[in-house]
This record gives C-alpha cells, structure tokens and sequence, in this order.
C-alpha cells in the first residue's frame, strides 16, 4: 500500500489568501504550498482517494492523472468533499463510501453528478480495493466524523484528519499500533482550535497510540515549515516496504 499526501493544509490553505504572516510570505519566496488534506492509497492496480478537496482537480494533475476507481468520505465539510465536481467530464465520478449520514449530506449536494455511493457502519470492516476498512467515529462537533483504519499485507494505516483530542475508547482501540498513524494538528502548542488538535493535543494522542511512524496534516498557516513530524504535499509513503 502506497500513501500519497495530496495535501496536508486546513480548509483555508497556506498561503493564506491575504495574509502576510511570516508562515505565508516563507510560502510565497520558497515556491510551497499546503494544499486542503486529503490522501491517495494505491493498491495493486487501484487508486482509492480519502476525501475529495476543493483542490482535487490540482491534487490529481500533480499525482499523475490516476484514474480513481473509489472514495471516501471522512465527512460533510467543505475542505473533505467538495472537489468531488472535479471529475466531471473527468472519468466516471467513482463510487463514494461512507458513513450514512455522511453520505446522505454529501451525495444530496453532488445529486446533478448522480454520485453512486454505499454507506457503510462504523467499526464494520469492509473490503474495497483489496484493503480493509474500518470507519472509526471520532469527535468533531458540529459534524459526524470518522477516521479510518487501513489494512493491507499486515501493514495498517490509521488517519483522522479533523478531530478533537478525546475520541471515543472503542475509536481508540481501533487505532493503536498502526504502522503509519495520520493526525489532525492544526494548531501550534499555544492556541486551542475549538474543533481540531493542537501539536501538544496531536502528540499527547499519538503516545496513546504507539504507532510506528507519525505524521500530521490539516496543518494551517499558523504552523511553521518546520514542525517536526509534518507531512508534506505529495509526500508518499510506502507501507510494507519499510
Ligand atoms: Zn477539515
Ligand atoms: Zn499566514
Ligand atoms: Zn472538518
């Protein structure tokens, strides 16, 4: 299994549109960008996309135009779905999978595209694209949330992009001991987001977690360039080679 970060910014993006904080003019001189989070698995000869960004058309040209044979939905905002119009005229939009709220609120705004999409229950495990997946619940308030569990080959993949720092136990059980483990840290250690983990929130739950490599995404402008453990855009990683 092959992890492709197709973007690691929050739901604004760094650079920041009009902002001139020294996070966003080192952006500007050094050519980087933090696209909106979302993540491509390949597997064999399939390409499954983690949440479709309002940059999704830029996230695939830049991974070399795969052809995306399914999706899913971690949950109903803006910055994780709304990129899905971006296949229009494309390829057939792919099949959406995700918890039945999530999908309802989602494929109701993407109805024109007649998005095909199956809903699957949290903590059932499910096999698509030769991997399997477990939706685990987590806590963002305002929106149902899931992270995801991912196995393949014995390799596991756990992310939870949007999410306060006190997940449910059962969640909690799910993800331990991964072997790549993605975390929300929005935030440097000295602010407090009201819906997202900062660094401190974010490494306080990886130890929870034990997981063998750690990175974090949904990174906003108000993160330095180099905060340990960050991911970067188009980053990959190789689960199972390592
Ligand atoms: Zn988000
Ligand atoms: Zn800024
Ligand atoms: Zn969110």
């Amino acid at each position: 299994m092959r992890v492709t970060f197709l973007g690691t910014g929050d739901a604004i993006g760094t650079p920041k549109i009009g902002c001139s904080c020294d996070h966003c003019m080192q952006a500007w001189k050094e050519g980087k960008e933090r696209l909106r989070t979302s993540l491509l698995i390949e597997t064999g000869s399939y390409h499954l996309l983690i949440d479709t960004s309002p940059d999704l058309r830029r996230q695939l040209l830049y991974a070399g135009s795969p052809h995306i044979d399914a999706g899913i939905w971690t949950h109903g905002h803006y910055d994780h779905f709304m990129g899905f119009g971006d296949f229009y005229r494309v390829q057939k939009p792919p099949v959406m999978y995700a918890a039945p709220e999530v999908l309802e609120y989602c494929g109701e705004i993407f109805s024109f595209l007649l998005p095909e999409g199956i809903a699957v229950q949290p903590y059932q495990p499910f096999t698509l694209c030769d991997l399997e997946i477990t939706l685990l619940p987590v806590t963002h308030p305002g929106a149902p949330t899931y992270g995801i569990r991912i196995e393949s080959g014995g390799s596991v993949l756990v992310y939870s992009s949007d999410t306060l720092r006190d997940i449910p136990q059962k969640s909690i059980e799910y993800m331990r001991g991964a072997d790549l483990l993605i975390l929300d840290a929005m935030a440097p250690s000295h602010l407090t987001i009201s819906k997202h983990m900062n660094y401190t929130d974010a490494l306080n739950l990886a130890e929870e977690l034990m997981p063998k490599e750690l990175r974090l995404v949904h990174l906003s402008h108000m993160v330095s360039w180099d905060q340990p453990h960050s991911a970067y855009d188009m980053e990959i990683y190789d689960l199972g080679l390592r």
